[in-house]
């Protein structure tokens, strides 16, 4: 007891001791990695997305997701077109600004063409925001997105270090969002629709990192009309705007998830279009159905179909509900 007051006392009349103020933001880089003459990974397909581009698109779309739902976030990109920074380069960009987190993207490769999943790595499993903030990518990557996840992986599992994730001084992760060497898993990268649920994944992942990393700091915007591509308790059946003809026994299915994805998500809403989800009672993996209608006629579904197609849910078809 004595010592402890005579530690507060001098601290105090040293006069030096001044609270930190609470942080009322934070800041994160975002590197897409490779770029420029450096392709990164590629598939097999000749018509696919080198890896520079696919991290560049998936990249800027967690950047949105950021910019739109959240307040108190700045986003720096180190790099925003096919340019090619050094590892130098994206390392001083995170180091010189006060940056808290740094999260590079990119997409895999290996020698056996079945390998196939996302990681998420990380300099040292010692460095527990990091860890945990790689973990959460992993669980949205399997939840959200419905991959395989191959787990959180250091320098030791690799056997190497990784000089972004070593030398920057913040929270720093790198996701490898899937196998461009597995065939359907390049394909699935290189959809509009894979994208954008990638990109969703890792901006859910560092949404719940960073509120409980910084319980003080208010991320959520107030309720408007942009919901986050998140709500985790929605209703069974949830509708983004009614159609205009709810007699019709013509559907729009666009497709089916294992996990509910909430209705007001982007790749839904900017179809322009009512999405309603519908709890499938089957013994199936995939227990929701979305869906697109009713139509009374068969021909403006096929229009809406067209569109829905165009926008990156190739698979979607027209099921007639009255059968
Ligand atoms: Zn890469």
């Amino acid at each position: 007891m004595k010592w402890t007051c005579l530690i507060i006392t001098s601290f105090f009349l040293g006069g030096s001791f001044v609270p930190a103020p609470a942080k009322e933001k934070i800041t994160v880089v975002i590197d897409p990695g490779h770029g420029g003459s450096d392709p990164g990974h590629l598939s097999s397909d000749k018509n696919h997305k080198p890896e520079k581009e696919l991290n560049l698109i998936i990249a800027k779309k967690f950047g949105t997701y950021l910019q739109i739902y959240l307040n108190n976030v700045t986003v720096i990109y180190t790099r925003s077109d096919d340019s090619f920074p050094t590892l130098d380069d994206r390392v001083n960009v995170a180091n010189s600004m006060g940056v808290d987190y740094f999260v590079s993207i990119h997409c895999n490769a290996n020698e056996r063409k079945t390998v196939h999943g996302t990681e998420s790595h990380i300099h040292s499993m010692q460095s527990k925001s990091s860890l945990n903030l790689a973990k959460e990518f992993e669980k949205e990557f399997s939840t959200r997105a419905g991959r395989k996840s191959r787990g959180v992986k250091d320098s030791d599992d690799r056997t190497h270090s990784l000089q972004v994730l070593k030398y920057t001084h913040m929270t720093s992760v790198l996701v490898e969002c899937g196998f461009l060497t597995n065939e359907k898993e390049a394909i699935y990268l290189n959809t509009d629709y894979g994208q954008d649920i990638l990109a969703s994944a890792i901006f859910r992942g560092f949404r719940s990192h960073i509120t409980h990393e910084h319980p003080g700091i208010k991320f959520v915007k107030p309720v408007s009309n942009t919901n986050t591509p998140s709500s985790s308790s929605p209703s069974t059946t949830t509708t983004t705007k009614p159609t205009t003809n709810s007699t019709g026994k013509y559907h729009i299915q666009i497709m089916s998830s294992k996990e509910a994805i909430d209705t007001q998500s982007p790749e839904f809403k900017k179809l322009g279009l009512g999405v309603t989800r519908t709890k499938l009672n089957s013994n199936s993996a995939f227990k929701y159905r979305y869906t697109i209608g009713p139509y009374s006629d068969s021909e403006s579904a096929r229009r809406d179909l067209e569109k829905v197609k165009k926008n990156g849910f190739k698979d979607a078809y027209i099921i007639n509900l009255s059968e």
